[in-house]
């Protein structure tokens, strides 16, 4: 069946999938598509006209929604509110809860999270140094085509696909730093995440320091001396300034978080 569509005005067509088959056929290429999940984002972008669409394609009704665990494997839709996470073990519990407020948590999807584009002011997208340290594959589709990848590889071609879900094995151990403060409102400036996985396999992954959520490798190479690690972090990215904090600044705060966790991974192990 195809998703019920509704034109607004002659430049956007609503599209309102009731099926994960129907959004992804209502997405197509992604051409002149602009996903609809929580709308926190999205909506103010195309109300004060940061962005264009000719089509909406509006998830709510999709059944992209839920957290699904079978054995030790976590899969979780797309559409799931980030609210949902909070309680969930390290680093994605912590990560979640440290988004906004309530409000915006309950309304604020995973996908959304997942596929921010770039912020203005501030870093978005805090989800993707916890799933990338849980080493999360991404399930997308685009032309009808599902593929399941690596989330590393996903996010930078997070603006050409539809996300549908991530999954990850729970980790043996898990923690998250962020840095907080006062005049930073409700955005993180910088963050770390970090997973033990059962075959021993250890993963960093910080947001706040790029464009979007980058795995730590030089950090993860020297993580058995975590001043060391630390340091070796500001390897693996390029931190720039913002509104919530400068590049020096970040480049300072880095290893600390980078340490913490590594810290807190010792002590859970
Ligand atoms: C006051 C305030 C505080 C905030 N604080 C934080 C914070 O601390 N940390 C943080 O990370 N974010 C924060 N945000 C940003 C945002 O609310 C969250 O990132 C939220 O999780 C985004 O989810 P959403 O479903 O609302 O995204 P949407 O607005 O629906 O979409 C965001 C982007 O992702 C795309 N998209 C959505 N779903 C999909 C999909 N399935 N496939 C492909 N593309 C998709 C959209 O087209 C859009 O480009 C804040 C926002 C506000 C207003």
């Amino acid at each position: 069946m195809a998703a019920a569509s509704v034109v607004t005005d002659a430049a956007t067509e609503v599209l309102m999938p009731g099926s994960e088959d129907e959004a992804i056929a209502a997405f197509g290429d992604g051409a002149e598509v602009v996903v609809v999940g929580g709308g926190t984002i999205v909506l103010p972008d195309l109300t004060y006209r940061r962005r264009r669409a000719r089509k909406a394609l509006m998830l709510g009704g999709a059944g992209l929604a839920g957290i699904e665990t079978q054995g030790s494997r976590v899969t979780i839709g797309t559409m799931t509110p980030v609210q949902e996470l909070v309680d969930m073990p390290a680093p994605l519990g912590p990560c979640a809860a440290n988004v906004a407020d309530l409000e915006i948590r309950s309304q604020g999807t995973v996908g959304g999270n997942l596929c921010a584009r770039e912020g203005y002011e501030a870093p978005r997208g805090d989800l993707q140094s916890a799933f990338l340290a849980l080493g999360a594959s991404a399930r997308s589709a685009a032309n009808g085509d599902v593929t399941e990848e690596p989330l590393e590889d996903f996010l930078p071609k997070r603006r050409e696909r539809l996300l549908l879900g991530v999954s990850f094995d729970e980790p043996a151990a898990g923690a998250f730093a962020g840095l907080d403060r006062p005049h930073t409102h409700d955005y993180t400036a910088l963050a770390v995440s970090g997973a033990k996985g059962t075959d021993g396999t250890l993963r960093l992954a910080a947001t706040g320091t790029g464009s979007w959520g980058v795995r730590l490798p030089s950090a993860e190479a020297a993580a058995e001396d975590p001043v060391a690690a630390g340091e070796a972090a500001l390897e693996d990215v390029s931190p720039h300034d913002d509104a919530l904090a400068s590049a020096w600044y970040r480049t300072k705060v880095l290893p600390v978080l980078v340490r913490r966790v590594l810290d807190e991974l010792k002590e859970s192990a």
